[in-house]
């Protein structure tokens, strides 16, 4: 492990860099990525931010997006990009696991690791890691660092949009992990000239028709309210995907809904996609649902935010979630919300 002196030489004359995030990249990550992507850019570096998969259009708008490589989409041109760069910048993801082959070919590699991040139990990825997990989001902590590294380029409206769009979809516009050291953060990028209404606007007020029926659908007729342990579900299954069309990021924040309901504190949105069920997992208070995602769907994430996936029918993954639920029962009992 180095301090940021040492990041400081590293970044001392013009390097070759590559910033990668996790699969199904959020706002989250889009934000942290492109704000270090723009600071990189500024200090003379060349930089290549590089996700695993695509990104919800709900980011189109974001300066930089266009520039962005993804792995799923052209990896051959990508390998060459990865076996020429010298620093590698691992933003928003705690364990190589997380970003599949990518994960491979920079296991590969040999560079300069950094790691940011704010998911429980990092792998020990970088030689620089910045991670706390108590930190709304990795946004949070791209703007600590820079300005711990108090010399380089200051935070411009650019980068203060990338950051706010991170901020604000992790916590979900200041519902969640928020701290008094977040808001100051939030100060700053307001004074730099962040307009916090026409973001608000872009990022969550430009659904389609069809995202507003499909929420309807799972709420009228793919929900399911398990009383005894105050928990709710949705699914989505296969004909659901092409009735709806339903592309990538549609299904985003959906889960969120069944949290509304007074007397659910798990929320679990399951969705037949491909080839694997994918699941996210949501909680109210002290209950976390890192664990199940953990232990029982080959996820993990946050304690009121995880995902993870299941590699057999749709059936059988709910089955399987409603068979050891069980076990959770006195924990969902005893929490309360904090
Ligand atoms: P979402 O439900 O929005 O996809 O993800 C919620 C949180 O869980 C995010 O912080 C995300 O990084 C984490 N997460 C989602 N899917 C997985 C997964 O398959 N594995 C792990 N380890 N974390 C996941
Ligand atoms: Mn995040």
């Amino acid at each position: 492990m180095v301090e940021i002196e040492q990041v400081k030489k590293e970044l001392s004359r013009p390097r070759n860099v590559v910033i990668t995030s996790h699969r199904n990249p959020d706002g989250d990550a889009l934000g942290s990525s492109l704000a270090m992507w723009h600071w990189l850019n500024q200090m003379g570096h060349k930089v290549t931010v590089i996700f695993p998969s695509e990104y919800p259009a709900s980011f189109f708008w974001m300066k930089g997006a266009d520039q962005i490589r993804i792995y799923d989409l052209e990896p051959e041109e990508i390998d060459g990009i990865l076996e020429a760069a010298e620093v590698s910048i691992m933003l928003d993801y705690n364990s190589l696991q997380r970003i599949d082959k990518l994960g491979e070919k920079l296991q590969q590699g040999s560079y300069f690791n950094m790691l940011i991040d704010h998911h429980l139990y990092p792998d020990p990825l970088g030689d620089y890691i910045l991670s706390d997990t108590t930190a709304s989001s990795t946004c949070e902590l791209v703007y600590r660092f820079i300005k711990e590294y108090a010399d380089g380029p200051p935070v411009d409206l650019t980068i203060a949009e990338c950051l706010y769009t991170g901020i604000i979809t992790d916590t979900g516009s200041f519902q969640y992990a928020t701290s008094a050291a977040l808001f100051r953060t939030v100060a700053d990028l307001k004074d730099i000239g962040v307009d916090n209404h026409y973001l608000h606007q872009l990022i969550f007020q430009t659904l389609e028709e069809k995202n507003l029926r499909l929420l309807g659908h799972c709420i009228y007729n793919r929900m399911e309210i398990l009383e005894e342990y105050q928990t709710g579900i949705f699914f989505l299954n296969k004909h659901d995907f092409q009735v709806f069309d339903i592309q990538r990021g549609d299904t985003e924040g959906i889960v969120n809904y069944l949290l509304k309901l007074k007397n659910v504190k798990c929320a679990v949105f399951f969705r037949q996609q491909q080839t694997i069920v994918k699941i996210s997992f949501r909680s109210k208070g002290d209950f976390s649902v890192e664990e199940i995602a953990k232990t029982y769907f080959n996820g993990g994430g946050h304690k009121n935010a995880a995902g993870g996936y299941w590699k057999k029918s749709l059936a059988s993954a709910i089955d399987k979630f409603k068979e050891v639920l069980p076990e959770y029962k006195t924990e969902l009992e005893k929490s309360i919300y904090t």
